[in-house]
């Protein structure tokens, strides 16, 4: 979505030429905030490095409180929500979707009836993310501002900031390059979080941190802080890749990642010995290099020692039902092997799954019942929250398109789509011809708008059907 100038300026963020309403220096924080200078915890080492075996050795507990209370961290904003939210409402909203509201989540329009999941679109996590960066900008208009990662998984809200001159930390062929960093520079940590190496990083360099983590995730982290004080191995039902697990597991003593109930049970397998279904082999199958594990387990993980005490935590937006599936299959797989009386020295598992997530899941479940023609997921193509709501339809076996924009309809009847796997599909002829009832949600961190500009492109298709039969 592109952002007027006169937005800008009315807003006050012509950040071109520096002249914004209200500047903050960090003497200014210390009054606002009554937070004092106190020392890092420093970094043992010199490189940036994401080898857990580094943080193992850390207490990144206390690295964690430390900063927190440091004058150059803020994750609360800087006074302006009110004004931000009004801003992102002018930005984000959308009529259509206020019309559907209105009217108890379903509205016809010519021969399209739309249905709209009781959930969807924007959680709180990332709308306060969003007005968190916008505070940002806002509270230092000329400092230059980083960003470690895109802030949510949405093109629009990340075009957006990028107008705002909030950069992305570029990637290089060996990872990020902090050394573009420089002291008096703003950096925002994203909705999903950062990897410890990154935070020692910055920390080290006395840079303004904005930390706009949802507190969601951080309760997960505080998860696997308790895990490593039980000298229990982390099971994060996750992908590896992902951000949100990457950050995770840096803050996780022994972990092993599982990307889904297959895993699971072959990990379980594995503990039982081949017992449960024996998919799983012996223990140099486990960790051979192309293994399924090979970038999913920390540093020196030995099944036979570190799956003796497990304990469950999760990527906050992968399928509900199935982070339950996991834990109870590893809850039944140590008491099968170690004795129902002897769990609490096998097992630990505390409930991680975010609300938001939970809500636009189950109200999916609701939307597929309804067993509309089809069904629109709206959402960016690399965010796992919206990949599950595709996924739900495609179990159901309603005709699903997961798109990132309205830019993926057309030319005429076509669309280019995902599947919840991630495979990339062309369609012709996807919309039915006459009267539809066609489902839609949208993933956690997707604008109103956008929804809006997508129905209004299957609008003006179904116009353009009905002037071609005139
Ligand atoms: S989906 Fe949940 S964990 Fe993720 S940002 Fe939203 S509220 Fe937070």
């Amino acid at each position: 979505m592109a952002l007027s100038s006169s937005l800008l300026n009315r807003n006050g963020w012509d950040v071109e030429c520096a002249r914004l309403p209200i500047a903050a220096s960090a003497a200014d924080i210390r009054r606002r905030t009554g937070k004092q200078s106190i020392r890092i915890h420093p970094r043992c080492d010199a490189a940036p490095s994401s080898s857990p075996a580094a943080s193992e050795s850390f207490d990144t507990k206390s690295f964690r409180r430390d900063l927190r209370n440091n004058e150059l961290y803020n994750r609360q904003g800087f006074g302006y929500k009110q004004e931000m939210l009004e801003i992102m409402q002018q930005e984000y909203t959308s009529d259509i979707i206020k019309t559907l509201k209105e009217n108890n989540n379903e509205y016809t329009w010519g021969d399209v009836t739309v249905k709209l999941a009781e959930s969807y679109g924007f959680c709180w996590g990332v709308e306060r993310a969003v007005q968190i960066a916008y505070e940002a900008r806002k509270q230092f208009p000329s400092e230059k501002i980083w960003i470690t990662n895109e802030i949510i998984h949405n093109p629009t809200v990340n075009e957006r900031l990028t107008e705002m001159k909030v950069d992305l930390i570029p990637v290089e062929e060996k990872g990020k390059n902090f050394n573009v960093v420089e002291k008096g520079d703003v950096v925002i940590l994203p909705a999903f979080g950062a990897a410890l190496d990154e935070m020692r990083t910055l920390a080290e360099k006395q840079v303004q941190i904005v930390d706009t983590t949802c507190p969601w995730v951080s309760k997960v982290w505080n998860t696997v802080e308790t895990h490593k004080k039980s000298t229990c191995t982390s099971v994060i039902h996750g992908k590896y890749a992902h951000e949100e697990t990457v950050a995770t597991s840096s803050f996780a003593g022994t972990y092993i990642i599982v990307k889904n109930i297959k895993e699971a049970t072959y990990v379980c397998d594995y503990i039982l010995g081949g017992n449960l279904d024996g998919s799983s082999g012996t223990k140099e199958e486990f960790l051979e290099v192309g293994n399924k594990f090979k970038y999913a387990i920390s540093a020196g993980f030995d099944p036979d020692v570190d799956l003796v005490k497990v304990g469950i935590a999760n990527q906050t937006t992968m399928l509900k039902g199935e982070t339950e599936e996991i834990g109870k299959l590893f809850e039944k797989t140590v008491m099968t092997k170690y004795g129902i009386q002897n769990i609490n020295n096998h097992f630990m598992s505390f409930n991680t799954i975010c609300d938001a997530t939970q809500e636009r899941q189950d109200a999916m479940y609701d939307l597929v019942k309804q067993e509309p023609d089809l069904i629109l997921v709206v959402g960016g193509w690399n965010s796992s929250n919206t990949s599950h709501l595709q996924e739900i339809a495609e179990l159901k076996g309603i005709p699903s398109y997961w798109i990132d924009s309205e830019k993926r309809i057309g030319p005429g009847n076509k669309i280019a789509y995902k599947l919840s796997h991630g495979e990339y599909v062309e369609k012709d002829n996807w919309l039915p011809a006459g009267p539809i009832t066609l489902g839609i949600t949208s993933g956690a961190s997707t604008p109103d708008k956008v929804v809006e500009d997508v129905l209004n492109r299957v609008f003006n298709m179904k116009q353009e059907e009905a002037l071609v039969l005139a």
